[in-house]
């Protein structure tokens, strides 16, 4: 037996589950495929999860009605202090300097997926299937739509219908490889450990990153009292320090991250992902198109990955919403609004991606001769607020916003 919708949706990590509430109001009937199911207890490495959200995100939480539920658990970034290990040249920005109540907010990853959740259960034209595994796809081009099969957890198989199928499937997505598009991986060959300090001194909310020659490790204020660290290092360097006891951690930590903060004491797991830039060839085929880290997967530096992939989500839903303003019967799956969306949302993907990437780069990574320059990349940030500006608009969302605050350049030894 099989079930038509309007739009199946493959994935319902972060950016499936906001693209289904956000299309939740267009009178469209949805499919949200999820592999794992959503009442599975959280982990102990999801619930030290957190994301940093640009303030622009916020917004686009805002519209989405959503925000309310996830204020309380947010700890706003009031200030961003960007150092370089045993150079001169710091970063300095501050809210108050773009008149706003923050550069953006750290959520626990719990709360996010929670509230997104409870929103799709309370809305009647979203069909939740999970926990299903989608496997393989057909094409149906004479009625125009697409057939997806996936597998319970019983192992039995479940067919869907759809006029426009979305791949939200994370960086190694099934959907992207079934509708046949390539991906450039790019290995950084390093993992990102994440876990909870609390620090000796109040964080005043000041998401602290810090480069190292091995990569940059960020303490992001997480609640008055506790910071989320998000280290990256080496792998083999990641996996022995994940090991290792919770004395010689935290001895490390505080040896690369310093003293500005104070004693550090480990308050959570320790968790460790893989990195990798992963960068679709296409982010639209017929009657498909991928979002989210099935799009393009970037390396958390600079914390662009998800703000990128809610924009990917929102702009397809007002897009979408747009056309059935003036055609109720308009197809969700038409080339026309698919391709539109795609370059639309090119450079922007393109932008986040490249700046991101720079970043790992030049402040990352071991290669001779890169100290002196990484020394100059933020000495020089810290000189010309035009640049320092750029930097800041891109960590808020608002790299389209106009002209920037005054001068507020800081240099000092770190
Ligand atoms: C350590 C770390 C820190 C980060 N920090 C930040 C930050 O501060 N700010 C920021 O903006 N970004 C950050 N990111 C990036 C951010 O986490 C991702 O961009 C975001 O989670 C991508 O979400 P997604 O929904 O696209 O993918 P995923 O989270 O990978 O979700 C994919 C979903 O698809 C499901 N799925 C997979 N295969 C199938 C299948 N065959 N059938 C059905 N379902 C399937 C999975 O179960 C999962 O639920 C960070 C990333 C890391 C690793």
């Amino acid at each position: 037996m099989s079930r038509d919708y309007d739009i199946a949706v493959v994935g319902g990590g972060l950016a499936g589950a906001s693209l289904a509430c956000a299309l939740a109001d267009t009178g469209l009937s949805i499919a949200l495929v999820e592999a794992v199911p959503f009442d599975t207890p959280a982990d102990a490495n999801m619930q030290a999860r957190t994301t940093a959200l640009a303030w622009g995100t916020r917004a686009l939480f805002e519209q989405l009605g959503l925000w309310g539920d996830m204020a309380r658990d947010a700890a706003p970034i009031k200030r961003l202090h960007v150092s370089q290990q045993g150079r001169f040249g710091t970063v300095r920005v501050n809210a108050a300097d773009y008149d706003l109540p923050a550069l953006g907010y750290v959520l626990p990853n719990l709360t996010m997926i929670e509230a997104l959740r409870a929103r799709l259960a309370a809305m009647p034209q979203v069909d939740v299937v999970a926990p299903a595994r989608f496997e393989s796809l057909v094409r149906d081009e004479t009625n125009g739509h697409i057939e997806i099969r996936c597998t319970r957890e019983t192992g039995a198989s479940e067919t869907l219908r759809t006029r426009l199928l979305v791949g939200a499937d994370g960086a190694r997505s099934s959907v992207r490889g079934a509708l046949g598009i390539g991906a450039r991986t790019d290995d950084y060959h390093q993992r990102a450990i994440i876990t909870i300090v609390e620090p000796e001194r109040a964080h005043g909310g000041c998401a602290y990153e810090r480069f190292t020659p091995d990569g940059p490790i960020a303490l992001l204020p997480r609640t008055r009292a506790s910071c989320a660290a998000v280290w990256t290092l080496p792998s083999e360097c990641a996996e022995q320090l994940c090991a290792a006891s919770d004395d010689d951690f935290i001895a490390e930590m505080q040896a690369v991250f310093g003293e500005r903060l104070g004693a550090l004491a480990l308050a959570g797991p320790r968790g460790s992902y893989p990195l990798a830039r992963v960068l679709c060839e296409r982010a639209a085929v017929e009657r498909a198109v991928l979002i989210g880290n099935a799009g393009h997967a970037l390396h958390p530096a600079a914390a662009q990955g998800f703000n990128l992939a809610i924009r990917d989500a929102l702009v397809l839903a007002a897009m979408l919403r747009e056309r059935l303003a003036t055609d109720s019967e308009f197809d969700p799956g038409s080339a026309d609004l698919l391709n539109g969306w795609a370059e639309a949302r090119r450079p922007d993907q393109h932008r986040v991606a490249n700046f991101t990437d720079a970043i790992v780069r030049l402040f990352s990574n071991r290669i001779p001769g890169l100290d002196h320059a990484r020394g100059a990349g933020l000495f020089g940030l810290s000189l010309l607020p035009a640049l320092r500006d750029d930097m800041a608009r891109r960590s808020m969302g608002l790299a389209v916003a106009p002209a920037g605050p005054s001068s507020n350049a800081h240099e000092g030894s770190t």
